[in-house]
Formats: C-alpha cells, sequence, structure tokens
C-alpha cells in the first residue's frame, strides 16, 4: 500500500509517521509514505500556493493547478480537462481533506486497505478550489464535526486508520478484529453465544441502514464500543479490577466483556445503539 501526503508543509509528517506501527509497517515494507511538497508544483518566484477567494470574503484558497499537476506527476497520468475528463484507476483513491467532507469511519478505513495507492490532498487556509473536489478528488473525507487549520492531521489519521488494518501491521491479527467498531466486536468473536436480545441490539435502524446523514453508514458500523480492559496492579489507590477478570472463568469473563461493552455505548455513544 502506497500513501501520498500533498502538504506545504512537508516537516509536519516526520513525527507521526516515526513511531509504533506505523514506523514498522514502513520498516517492513508493508506501507510506502510519501510526502509531496505542494510548492514544488508552482511556476512564479514565490511560489505561490494561494489567491484571494472569487466573490470576496475573508483569507485566502489554495489554487487548483499546484493540486491537480502534483496528484498527476503521483500518478504518471492526466486527470483530463473538462471537455475530455480521464479514467479514475479503480485501486487508487485521491481524497480531499476536508471539514466538508463525508465523515471518516472504521468502514471507511477498511474499504481503502483494500486499495493499493491513496492520495491524501491537506487543505490549508481557508480551504481548497472546490474543482479539486469535484474534478480530482475521488473523495471528499472529514475526520470529525470540527474545523482544523489544516488537512495534515486529518490525513495522518486516515493513514494510520488504514496502516493497522492491513494484515501484518498489528503484533496479534486478532486486535483489529476485536476492537471498537469491528463488525467481529464484542459480539461474535468474543462471545459465541449471542442471545437473541443482544442479537436484536445490532439491528441497523431502517433510516441509519439506507445511509443518510453523509455517513458512511453500513450494518458495519453498528457495532458496540469496546469492552474495558485492565491490567496489574489489581488494586491501585483502592479501585479495585472487576472481581470476575481474575477469577479464571473464562465464560463468566465473556459474559461481563458483553454487558459491560452494551453498558460503555450506551453511556459513551447511544447513537450506535437501536432506539429503546
Ligand atoms: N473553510 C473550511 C475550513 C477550512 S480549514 C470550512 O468551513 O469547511 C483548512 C483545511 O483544514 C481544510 O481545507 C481541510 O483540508 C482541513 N480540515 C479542517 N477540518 C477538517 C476536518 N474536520 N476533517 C478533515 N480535514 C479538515
Amino acid at each position: 500500500m502506497r500513501f501520498d501526503l500533498i502538504t506545504i508543509f512537508p516537516e509536519f509528517f516526520v513525527g507521526p509517521l516515526d513511531h509504533g506501527i506505523l514506523r514498522r509497517a514502513r520498516e517492513t515494507g508493508l506501507v510506502e509514505v510519501h510526502v509531496q511538497d505542494l510548492r514544488v508544483f508552482t511556476k512564479d518566484r514565490h511560489r505561490t500556493v494561494d489567491d484571494r477567494p472569487f466573490g470576496g470574503g475573508e483569507g485566502m484558497v489554495l489554487k487548483p493547478e499546484p493540486l491537480f499537476e502534483a496528484a498527476e506527476s503521483l500518478l504518471g497520468a492526466s486527470v483530463g480537462e473538462a471537455s475530455k475528463p480521464g479514467a479514475a484507476g479503480t485501486k487508487t483513491a485521491i481524497v480531499l481533506m476536508s471539514a466538508a467532507g463525508r465523515l471518516f469511519q472504521q468502514e471507511t478505513a477498511r474499504r481503502y486497505a483494500q486499495l493499493e495507492r491513496i492520495i491524501l490532498i491537506c487543505g490549508r487556509y481557508e480551504g481548497v478550489d472546490e474543482r479539486v473536489a469535484e474534478h480530482l478528488a475521488t473523495e471528499e473525507i472529514s475526520i470529525g464535526d470540527f474545523v482544523l487549520s489544516g488537512g495534515e492531521l486529518p490525513a495522518m489519521m486516515v493513514v494510520d486508520a488504514v496502516t493497522r488494518l492491513l494484515p501484518g501491521a498489528l503484533g496479534n491479527e486478532a486486535s483489529s478484529q476485536n476492537e471498537s467498531f469491528s463488525a467481529s466486536s464484542a459480539f461474535a468473536a468474543r462471545t459465541p453465544q449471542v442471545g437473541a436480545q443482544h442479537a436484536a441490539l445490532l439491528q441497523p435502524e431502517a433510516s441509519n441502514a439506507r445511509g443518510h446523514n453523509g455517513r458512511e453508514s453500513t450494518d458495519a458500523n453498528r457495532v458496540l464500543l469496546d469492552f474495558p480492559h485492565y491490567t496489574r496492579p489489581a488494586e491501585y489507590r483502592g479501585w479495585p479490577v472487576p472481581e470476575v477478570l481474575i477469577g479464571g472463568n473464562h465464560a463468566e469473563v465473556a459474559k461481563w466483556r458483553r454487558a459491560a461493552s452494551i453498558e460503555k455505548t450506551r453511556r459513551n455513544r447511544p447513537d450506535l445503539l437501536p432506539r429503546e
């Protein structure tokens, strides 16, 4: 899998790419991450990447030409023009990071993990000329309902979330199957004997299953949060670990984890559960 990050701040990525799972995935060749300085594709003396917005208003907007040319140089192919649009490869995504994009979810990460290449475009200032979203990017993606000052952190999140799903990225393969938002989370994988009452909890609401709200809403997203984890010491400052986890009774542990998972989802993310 290859990631290309198009940015006006190439040094931004030095730290985040150099730790933990991402670092190992790069070292073992599982992923290749290329950081592309956008200014290389400017033609004027000042290496201008932005300009004032048509129609007036605040701030500056990233110009289309350097972004199109940077992406095309990475692709080694033209994306075409209005009269002659180019064909996009199916194994490559060109993702524009944008607060006004579709929400990035675990399901999106799973879909991206099937690709061969992802080119991520990091916006800055007031954003990016809309023709980039319309005619260059294959998707416009937001990492949450808040506005950041640039697309670099959001792009890094996508790289991280996708990389850890690639076979071989995690030490323990089970880890990416048994966690929050994974289709086989608390219920399926960890509790083979899902009762009807719990199975009902996983039924998608009719409205959400249709995928409105700009969400990548599928049944796979309608899962539970991870259960709480504990490690030694068994008692810390007078706060004990739940007794059942120390007892060694695997069936009881599984039962407790399932219940704790539902409880935590209800408390922190009631939106993931069917309405009662
Ligand atoms: N005017 C824009 C915000 C621009 S913020 C708006 O109101 O929607 C500058 C850049 O930061 C954006 O172009 C985008 O690349 C990035 N960015 C900000 N918030 C983001 C988010 N929630 N998800 C993804 N990218 C984001």
